[in-house]
């Protein structure tokens, strides 16, 4: 490990992640917040870009796709009547993933002022923020901010006095999590039903209207001000190689204090936990599982998780991901079948129905779950149930079918013979039922 993975109050970008002060205008600037945006406004658009390449910043929304690299593919001089647009994707619905919300409800000021100086980089003159339809405080927290810096002259016509137009409009949603996937996003912005189109084109090719577009998650933009001001090379001393920067995460579950605290890239599982959370309630031997980037990444076994370094590769070599740094944690007194079978249940609810394996897949494999639940199932089930994922993965119009499909798989892999037990208790009890 070669960055800092562990910080200090000092280094957080997010000081008022917990709302211990007010997230209005003249205390956001207190706290830093639209401190001189106007010289930054003043550098070159493509420089902006160029650092946040510098910085090493991935997509804090799951994806991890390099925002400056993103930010490369929009057309450096919009045509006219085809301008360029960002959309701020606020839709935050993977379950376990919760530090959008705290971002919105505590610190929107970072997002006004990211949305404004990523705009100008990418020369759009207009954002929209998507927020998802059940945050109806934090659409209203969010639409305060948005005023202020209208009232104060931050953003709209000659936005910081720096001679750019920028408009930011807020756009609640409906409660469809499909609609967090970017391009079922664009649809319901246009008015139309939030179904997933087909990639490619991405959205800097053909995005809003047909214009080009950039989506980018609430943090991924929040964190752009910081990183001009502190520089590229402060951000990328957090963390490792290709894993840079710091992150919210959120941790849930069996945790003696769960929380969203922001930490740099990289730092060990174990760490993370007996920092911010208290450790594991009854104690690390006592640790069964955790899903360590909300719901649509697999699990990864007590042993495998203690001392990897919560970041894209760390987990990846895990065989699941980093995501939202949702990480959920499940002791031993979860049932971890129910439980997979739950979030199984919740891609079959949330499934658009656009495509074949997707619509029948996340049905099939629901049902499924539900039967070895109660180990109600032949043992050829588990392999059975395996294969359809592999049909369902990789094979669909979006990453929900992938999502659907991993946490399953993660199942398989780790907990078999937690499966066959079940199978085999189950079958004893009907030939004793029988006898
Ligand atoms: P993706 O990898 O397809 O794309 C990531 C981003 O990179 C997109 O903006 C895409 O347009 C861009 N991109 C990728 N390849 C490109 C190319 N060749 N040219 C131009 N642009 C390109 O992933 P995705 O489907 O956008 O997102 C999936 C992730 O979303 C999952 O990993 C999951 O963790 C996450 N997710 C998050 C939430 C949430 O609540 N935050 C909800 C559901 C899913
Ligand atoms: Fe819709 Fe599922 Fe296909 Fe995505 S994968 S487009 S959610 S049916």
């Amino acid at each position: 490990m070669n960055g800092i993975t562990s910080i200090t109050d000092k280094d957080r970008i997010f000081t008022n992640v917990y709302g211990f002060q007010s997230p209005g205008l003249k205390e956001a600037q207190a706290r830093g917040d639209w401190d001189d945006t106007k010289a930054l406004l003043k550098r070159d658009p493509d420089a902006i870009i160029e650092e946040v390449k510098d910085s090493g910043l991935r997509g804090r929304g799951g994806a991890g796709f390099p925002t400056g690299v993103k930010w490369g593919f929009m057309p450096k001089q919009p045509t006219p009547g085809r301008p360029n647009f960002l959309v701020i994707n606020a839709d935050e619905s993977e379950p376990g993933s919760c530090k959008d919300r705290e971002i919105i409800r505590h610190d929107p000021h970072k997002l006004v002022e990211g949305a404004l100086i990523s705009s100008f980089a990418m020369r759009a003159r207009a954002a929209y923020i998507y927020i998802r339809g059940e945050y109806i405080a934090e659409a209203a927290a969010m639409q305060r901010a948005i005023d202020e810096a209208y009232e104060a002259g931050l953003i709209g016509k000659n936005a910081c006095g720096s001679g750019y137009d920028f408009d930011l409009f807020l756009h609640r949603g409906a409660g469809a999590y499909i609609c967090g996937e970017e391009t079922a996003m664009l649809e319901s912005l246009e008015g139309k039903k939030g179904q997933p189109r087909l990639k490619p084109p991405f959205p800097a090719g053909a995005g809003l209207y047909g214009c080009p577009t950039t989506v980018n998650n609430v943090e991924s933009i929040a964190v752009v001000p910081t990183i001009l001001r502190r520089g590229a090379a402060w951000f990328k001393s957090f963390g490792r190689e290709n894993n840079h920067g710091t992150k919210l995460f959120q941790i849930s579950g069996h945790v003696e204090k769960p929380c969203v605290v922001e930490e740099a890239m990289s730092i060990p599982f174990r760490e993370l936990i007996e920092k911010h959370c208290g450790g594991i309630t009854g104690g690390w031997d006592n640790l069964l599982a955790v899903i360590p980037g909300g719901s649509s990444v697999p699990l990864v076994p007590a042993k495998d998780i203690m001392d990897c370094p919560m970041d894209f590769d760390g987990l990846k070599e895990q065989g699941s991901g980093l995501g939202t740094a949702a990480v959920i944690v499940m002791d031993k007194s979860t049932d971890i079948v129910k439980a997979i079978s739950r979030i199984s249940y919740f891609y079959k609810h949330e499934s658009c129905g656009q495509c074949t394996p997707c619509r029948e897949g996340t049905g099939w494999m629901w049902r499924t779950m539900e039967k070895l639940v109660e180990g109600d199932a032949d043992i050829g089930a588990i392999d059975r149930l395996y294969d359809v994922t592999k049909q369902v993965e990789g094979h669909t119009i979006c990453a929900l079918g992938d999502a659907a499909a991993w946490p399953i798989q993660g199942l398989i892999r780790h907990f078999r013979p937690e499966l066959e037990r079940r199978i085999a208790e189950h079958g004893d009890e009907e030939r004793a039922a029988a006898e």
